[in-house]
């Protein structure tokens, strides 16, 4: 019967699997390399924005079912499955996954491990990863023990990561025996008694399937935004488009929202590393489209910054209040966020710009520190030339015209996630700019 379980790696993905864990009842050690981490997760604070983690945590570490260290020589031969749930970030200067972390932790793992156990990666990895990884377990671990692995990618989201992973819309797992599946069907046992559905595979697929859900999302995201260029020069209603092809079920209205597109800690780089694992493999052919999405994601940024000269002339010395950095709402993370690139390339281009994010600024200003960063959006939309909305938080889906026409210096909005309505604005003496939509020369 499984009743311990490790997690190594406790960052977005790792903290909230483990808080599920334990709050399925099991017994949960995290275990990361960060002490500062493991200092504030051990007292039950969350290092990060998640709606609903803190609470989880806490609960579970305040019951003694979950608790946190740096020492992963003490989950060795205490934990019955330990799951790998660390980062495979960009390589600093190339475009695959930088599988130092994974590779450090399976081998650190396996060296650790004095008991038969299952090690499950849950990191998105390159197709070959858990294969190679296979091996080399074998190898490290001990003779007298048995220990195997399997692969089960995440499709948790941030801000939703709890529910998603309490209650999932599929589980696949790859496995390499009937045994291994069964310890994993016991770890999920309450998702599958709601007939959750069970992808049962092998290692290529699993690692496949979630590196081509991602391609697809931000194929999708990609698609229409290569549609607003178009709208955006001969006219015509991106949004009224996306609703209109989304109603084709075969299609579906979901992540057709037009705007300045894709960023995190997840799609941008897992399309890159897929585009170059393929391309190791010889197939290079089979994945070029996702070169073209990665460009039309990127010229959604610009696009917000050729927009903002059109509507200011030079953008030297003018201030501009950007709303939101970080890559989606409900989150404080700013990797490889679409906002806080668009704040940077208006700098860049002479800026004053004054960033509010509800819950990024901290994070934001850790990797570019030059920009200002404000705690409330009245005080970044100030004496403004133009305010430009990057993250749809509602708080800034909520805004009217009323709430700023005292408080900025000019009346100019450029909205890069298409998200108010452009006929109030305008009507109230607005200059306002969409992406997606036409804007007069
Ligand atoms: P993260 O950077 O937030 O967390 C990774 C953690 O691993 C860090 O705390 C780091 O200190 C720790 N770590 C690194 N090496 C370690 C080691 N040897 N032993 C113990 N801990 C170690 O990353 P994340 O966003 O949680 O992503 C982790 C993985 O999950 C990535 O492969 C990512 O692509 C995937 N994923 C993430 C999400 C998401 O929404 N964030 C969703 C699905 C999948």
């Amino acid at each position: 019967m499984i009743k311990n379980i490790s997690v190594i790696g406790t960052g977005y993905l790792g903290a909230t699997h483990a808080a599920c864990m334990a709050e399925l009842g099991f017994d949960v050690v995290g275990v990361d390399v960060d002490p500062e981490k493991i200092e504030h997760l051990s007292r039950g604070d969350l290092p990060f924005h998640e709606p609903g983690l803190p609470e989880l945590i806490r609960r579970h570490v305040d019951s003694g079912r979950l608790c946190f260290t740096t020492d992963l020589e003490s989950v060795g031969g205490w934990a019955d499955v330990h799951f790998i749930a660390v980062g495979t970030p960009q390589q600093a200067g190339g475009t695959g996954a930088d599988l130092t972390y994974v590779d450090t932790a399976a081998v650190s793992l396996a060296q650790a491990i004095t008991k038969d156990s299952l090690i499950v990666g849950k990191s998105t990895v390159p197709v070959g990863t858990a294969r190679r990884l296979s091996s080399l377990i074998a190898e490290e671990s001990r003779d007298d023990v048995s220990v195997s692995l399997a692969w089960n990618p995440e499709f948790l989201r941030e801000g939703f990561a709890v529910e998603d992973t309490l209650r999932p819309d599929r589980l696949v797992v790859g496995v390499g025996s009937e045994a291994d599946e069964a310890v994993l069907r016991e770890v999920y046992a309450e998702a599958l008694s709601r007939e959750t559905p069970w992808v049962s595979t092998d290692f290529e697929t699993a690692e496949l399937v979630k590196v081509a859900a991602n391609a697809f999302l931000a194929t999708k995201i990609s698609f229409i935004n290569a549609f607003s260029e178009v709208t955006e020069t001969v006219g015509g209603d991106i949004r009224t488009l996306a609703d209109a092809i989304g109603h084709d079920t075969r299609i579906g209205r979901k992540f057709l929202n037009a705007g300045v597109g894709f960023g995190g800690g997840c799609l941008p780089k897992d399309i890159r590393a897929l585009q170059t694992r393929v391309s190791e493999l010889g197939l290079d052919h089979t994945m070029t489209f996702l070169n073209e999405m990665d460009q039309i994601n990127l010229r959604r940024r610009e696009r917000v910054v050729t927009l903002s000269e059109q509507i200011l002339g030079d953008l030297a010395g003018r201030r501009i209040a950007v709303l939101g950095v970080t890559f989606k709402p409900l989150s404080d993370d700013v990797r490889d966020s679409p906002g806080l690139d668009v704040a940077n390339r208006l700098f860049n281009a002479g800026a004053d710009v004054f960033v509010y994010d509800p819950e990024g600024n901290a994070n934001a200003a850790k990797r570019f520190p030059r920009l200002g960063y404000v705690d409330s959006l009245a005080e970044a939309a100030r004496d403004a030339d133009l305010v430009v909305l990057t993250t749809e938080w509602n708080e800034f889906k909520a805004l009217t015209p009323a709430d700023l026409e005292d408080v900025v210096a000019a009346r100019n909005f450029l909205d890069a996630r298409h998200v108010l309505d452009a006929g109030q604005w305008e009507s109230a003496g607005w200059t306002f700019a969409q992406l997606g939509r036409m804007f007069p020369q």
